[in-house]
């Protein structure tokens, strides 16, 4: 495995090549989620480039950029035994100038559910992806359905920026107890892991719900809120696929995203039905 910290020489590198490229970007503090998209990215192209880069544009004033979790030498070894071909390392100034170009995430979609608990979060998030994707110009890129409404933003940005690479959207890997596996599920003690697994067993209800014939999304979303209690709930949504709310579960066409505080730590999770 080769690492690079600067984007030309990565660029430059790439470019060389003439090959099929799998790109899975994240923020390290690698995990079995992270790893599943790196195996598809290895089945699905000739090379894989895998970066790590902790954004500071996503983070809000007052949020955990600080804290989040470093952990490069386990993350390298990580990257070296999933047969990860570069790793892409850089600094935030490798990245970022004074006085930046930005994009901005969509007025409506970028400003709802976690939009609207983080505003201005999606911007970065969608900056950094198109800086990244211009840097490594991978045929294929590989995103977490667990992060629904990022991956919905970052195909829309594909799509209305014409731009030339397949987004990949890949399956939430979880614990054996459900609860989705995230970097961020280290800041929970022993205590809040067990309150977090009430997220996955309200999906798990509204599920069964369904599959019982309910399909009424208000009906569906009181008894999530029921299994969640006492969780500080951001948001229960029952959304479609193009993210506008509806009333009753079109299956093959809905989602339900549910992110909830426990502790001190904001959980996303859903369900794609
Ligand atoms: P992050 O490092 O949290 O920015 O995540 C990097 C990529 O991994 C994103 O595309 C996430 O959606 C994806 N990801 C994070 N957690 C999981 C998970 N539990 N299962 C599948 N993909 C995930």
């Amino acid at each position: 495995m080769r690492v690079f910290q600067s984007p030309h020489e990565l660029k430059k590198e790439l470019r060389g090549l003439h090959v099929s490229i799998g790109f899975v970007p994240t923020m390290g503090a690698l995990h079995n989620g992270h790893i599943s998209l790196i195996k598809k990215a290895k089945e699905e192209n000739e090379i894989v480039v895998v970066s790590i880069f902790v954004n500071p544009t996503q983070f809000l004033k007052g949020e955990d950029l600080d804290k989040y979790p470093r952990k490069e030498q386990a993350d390298k070894r990580i990257c070296e035994l999933a047969g990860v071909d570069y790793l892409f390392y850089p600094n935030a100034e490798d990245i970022y100038e004074k006085d930046e170009v930005k994009l901005c995430a969509p007025d409506v979609r970028g400003y709802i559910l976690e939009g609207e608990t983080r505003p201005g979060h999606f911007s970065g998030v969608l900056t950094v992806v198109m800086k990244l994707l211009n840097i490594v110009n991978p045929t294929n890129a590989y995103f977490g359905k667990k992060d629904a409404q990022q991956l919905m933003l970052i195909s829309l940005m594909v799509k209305q920026m014409f731009m030339d690479v397949n987004i990949v959207p890949v399956e939430t890997m979880r614990d054996n107890l459900g609860l989705a596996l995230s970097s961020r599920n280290e800041y929970l003690n022993a205590e809040e892991k067990v309150e977090a697994l009430k997220i996955p067993s309200a999906l798990k209800k509204a599920t069964s719900l369904v599959v019982s014939g309910v399909y009424e999304t208000k009906t569906i979303i009181d008894e999530m809120k029921m299994i969640l209690e006492p969780l500080d709930v951001s948001y229960i949504a029952i959304v479609s696929r193009e993210f506008i709310p509806i009333a009753t579960i079109q299956t093959g066409n809905s989602m339900i995203l549910v992110e909830a505080v426990v502790g001190n730590t904001r959980l996303l999770d859903n369900i794609w039905l």
